[in-house]
């Protein structure tokens, strides 16, 4: 249940960079203006020894990296070297804190699919060391003089994105996530900060401009609601875009991952009926009795399918790994909507009949903009909804990489950041 496509606009991103890498960035240039070069300048410290240890250690040798960086701050994160994708301790400078900057102190990180891809390189855009992680809860503390959206105190999030190009049509429409100058939160290339490659937030500390910071509502448990940041908004945004989000309508959801678990949870919040669409049997009364679903069908059996042919008037497709779709077409009634949020490798195949004679319709989405994110998080505020989660610490993370590779997680892990890292922000 991931999202390739988030990773296809990342690639994407880096085509649309004039030049592309070669022009203002190579792997072994210094990640930051001034610093004294590649990761052999940073310390790496054994995962097995404490991480107290380790920081008093970095801490000694960075010195002279740090009069270097013009006022960064030292953060310390969990980073990935090579293809290997296995993360640990990294010690590197987040950018100085500028007038329209907040400093978070980050307190909880969702495990997304992407994430993984990314650390493998699977999609060719790793640009090592990668510190993962998009979906970051934590709390402002600090904010430049010309902040004027958050104080310090404040409990914000970060999404997939942490910048855009303000000035196209998607960024004029409350769209960031579509625009070709989008920054990713991590391995994204950050143009306005001297083409920095950006850590994301399996780091103690970020710091963001403020119009990419959403609020985080109070009442939410912070473990649970991380992963809205990124699964959150992937649902809601088509979700909104569509109109299935009516009282009464019948929305379809294909997968029940970290995405389809919270689809299923705002679709009902909207009074919508919900039927989880799954190969797997084994997940009914999960489905149905924790998640809330209305129906289960199993995909796989003809019988079930049939009998719920025509009724639904739209669904997301959630799922990354290749499956039949005509199927799941006609399941929609006439100009039903599609929505794809997963992207299998191998293209999906569509017969025009699936479309053509009811007049429906296909789209795909990627995430979502800020003012959609923060739209879904004051909505999960008053209904309450948080994704499912394992919080683990910082040290178990390699072991959650492999059992996310394995789909072996009920529904998103988040780590414990602070709880790991300790207070260094
Ligand atoms: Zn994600
Ligand atoms: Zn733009």
């Amino acid at each position: 249940m991931s999202h390739h496509f988030q990773l296809r606009s990342s690639v994407l991103s880096l085509r649309f960079f004039p030049g592309g890498l070669g022009a203002g960035f190579s792997r072994t240039e210094p990640r930051y203006p001034g610093s004294s070069g590649s990761s052999g300048a940073f310390a790496v410290a054994s995962p097995a020894r404490t991480l107290q240890l380790h920081r008093a250690k970095a801490t000694a040798k960075e010195v002279g990296m740090q009069a270097e960086t013009a006022q960064g701050s030292a953060a310390l994160g969990w980073a990935a070297r090579d293809a290997s994708g296995v993360l640990s301790p990294f010690d590197f400078s987040r950018r100085a804190q500028k007038d329209d900057d907040v400093t978070i102190k980050v307190l909880y990180c969702g495990i997304c699919h992407t994430d993984l891809y990314t650390i493998k390189n699977e999609w060719g855009t790793a640009m090592y060391p990668v510190v993962p992680g998009h979906e970051i809860l934590g709390v402002v503390t600090s904010v430049g003089s010309g902040v004027t959206k958050f104080k310090a105190g404040e409990t914000v999030g970060v999404g997939y994105f942490l910048g855009s190009c303000r000035s196209c049509e998607c960024c004029g429409n409350g769209y960031e996530n579509y625009c070709s100058g989008m920054v990713l939160t991590s391995n994204g290339i950050d143009r306005e900060h001297g083409g920095a490659v950006t850590q994301g937030g399996f780091s103690d500390a970020i710091v963001v401009n403020q119009d990419y910071v959403v609020r985080v509502p109070d009442g939410l448990p912070l473990d649970g609601a991380a992963p809205l940041l990124c699964a959150g908004v992937t649902v809601y945004s088509p979700m909104m875009r569509f109109g299935l989000n009516a009282p009464g309508k019948h929305l379809g959801v294909v997968g029940l991952g970290g995405l389809g678990h919270v689809a299923v949870k705002f679709g009902k919040a909207f009074g919508m009926k919900v039927t989880v669409i799954s190969t797997s049997p084994g997940k009914r009364e999960e489905a149905l009795e924790r998640l809330g679903a209305d129906e289960f069908l199993v995909s796989r059996d003809p019988e079930q399918m049939q009998k719920a042919v025509g009724t639904m008037d739209g669904i997301l497709d959630t799922v990354s790994a290749w499956h039949p779709i005509s199927p799941l077409f006609a399941l929609m009634k006439p100009m039903g909507q599609m929505v794809f949020l997963g992207g299998p490798t191998k293209p999906l195949e569509l017969p025009a009949y699936a479309i053509v004679p009811g007049g429906k319709g296909i789209a795909g989405n990627c995430v979502g903009g800020i003012r959609d994110c923060q739209a879904m998080l004051d909505f999960a505020g008053k209904h309450g909804i948080t994704a499912e989660v394992e919080v683990i610490k910082m040290d178990y993370v390699n072991t959650a990489l492999e059992r996310l590779e394995k789909n072996d997680v009920r529904y998103r892990f988040v780590i414990d950041v602070a709880g790991s890292l300790g207070s260094t922000a």
